[in-house]
């Protein structure tokens, strides 16, 4: 499934502001609105494209993580296409009232009250191989779902909730206090707009009930600390068959005992005597698929990063492959026999009198001399 870009979907820049991608969808939505539109497929696909963009781009962090991964950034790799846009326009405008207040009226016709789901977050831990390659994980979410018995209305088989009689349905209530008149909750049915007399035994008139989900979640390739992976519609059950909220599962990479990662570039320390970093050599580094041959030259110095080129992260938004970065850590060489500490003392000795073995001997000894010429007042 090939999705238009949202700025596109909107007809607004990349940089839009808040404001400016509010009022495209506004337009948008007065063209396309399905009550405005009835028994009109296209309207009807062309609305929920244009509600799918608005959800993500009037949500800063939604809209940082499109920008930065696309629709990989803002959804799950599972089938679940746009989080539902099922429950009519009641739900709509509850999900939009701010929007929708001033072009609908805000009348909220005598239905019953119906609300989105929660959105639920998972905390995903990986590995940073599992986070390199992309990787197929089963988790169980515990959440709201639509009881199948009453079928989410929470009333008991072969009864139905009837409308509140207090508020008509409206679940508000207008109180006279002085000379104003109050909006309120309705004290009767709590907002519903309807009353269960006989409740659902399974759900106690609730409508949705705690259940163990699992759930597969594919882990696209390249995927870092903090990045969200949406599973659209995974949420908590909707209140009075209102639709799903979603699930958002957050990443976090364990750490690795050779790698640290930092944007799509990785880092390793590499240990290497003290003699091959005077005379170089070769030497064999870890890389996330196998080893590789690293060429060290002569008088290579103790913390120099050597550059492996396309042997990073490929990025999980574009092509672009990282690199790895190999530093060269001196070793000091341990539990010497006398006859390799006599050979050190003949090379000291071979070296006295000359400054030109040590590149940065004199210029870190200038230093010290500065700091205290400097401190002399
Ligand atoms: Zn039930
Ligand atoms: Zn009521």
């Amino acid at each position: 499934m090939s999705k238009r870009d949202y700025y596109e979907v909107l007809g607004v820049q990349r940089n839009a502001t808040e404001a400016e991608i509010k009022k495209a969808f506004k337009r948008l939505a007065m063209k396309f609105h399905p009550d405005r539109n009835p028994d009109d497929e296209e309207a009807k696909s062309k609305f929920g494209e244009a509600r799918e963009a608005y959800d993500v781009l009037s949500d800063a962090q939604k809209r940082a993580a499109y920008d930065q991964f696309g629709h990989a950034g803002v959804e799950g790799g599972m089938g679940g296409g746009p989080g539902g846009f099922g429950g009519g326009s009641a739900s709509f405008s509850d999900i939009f009232g701010d929007v929708f207040g001033d072009i609908f009226g805000g009348g909220r016709g005598g239905g019953q009250r119906v609300y989105r789901g929660a959105d639920l977050r998972y905390n995903l831990e990986i590995s940073l191989e599992e986070a390199v390659a992309g990787t197929s994980v089963k988790i169980r979410v515990p959440t709201l779902v639509t009881c199948e018995v009453c079928g989410g209305s929470g009333a008991k088989e072969g009864s139905t909730p009837i409308t509140c009689p207090t508020c008509h349905g409206h679940g508000q209530v207008r109180i006279q206090q002085g000379f104003f008149s109050v909006q309120q909750t309705c004290p009767h049915c709590h907002g519903n707009g309807r009353i269960i007399s006989d409740p659902c035994q399974t759900c106690h008139g609730e409508g949705r009930v705690q259940k163990q989900k699992t759930l597969s979640v594919k882990v696209p390739s390249g995927v870092d600390n903090g990045d969200r992976i949406r599973l659209s519609g995974e949420g908590e059950a909707g209140e009075n068959g209102g639709p799903a909220g979603d699930l958002y599962v957050q990443i976090s990479v364990r750490e690795h005992p050779i790698f640290t990662r930092d944007g799509n570039d990785l880092y390793c320390e590499v240990p290497i005597s003290f003699t091959t970093a005077a005379l170089g050599g070769e030497l064999e580094v870890p890389t996330l698929d196998g080893r590789v041959k690293l060429k060290v030259p002569a008088e290579t110095q103790s913390g120099k990063l050597f550059r492996l080129r396309g042997k990073g992260v490929k990025s999980v938004r574009s092509n672009h492959v990282g690199d790895l970065m190999c530093k060269v850590m001196v070793e000091t060489p341990v539990s010497l026999t006398s006859k390799q500490k006599e050979l050190l003392r003949e090379f000291e000795q071979s070296m006295e009198g000359s400054g030109k073995h040590s590149p940065r001997h004199h210029s870190w000894l200038d230093g010290v001399k500065k700091f205290f010429e400097d401190m002399k007042f």
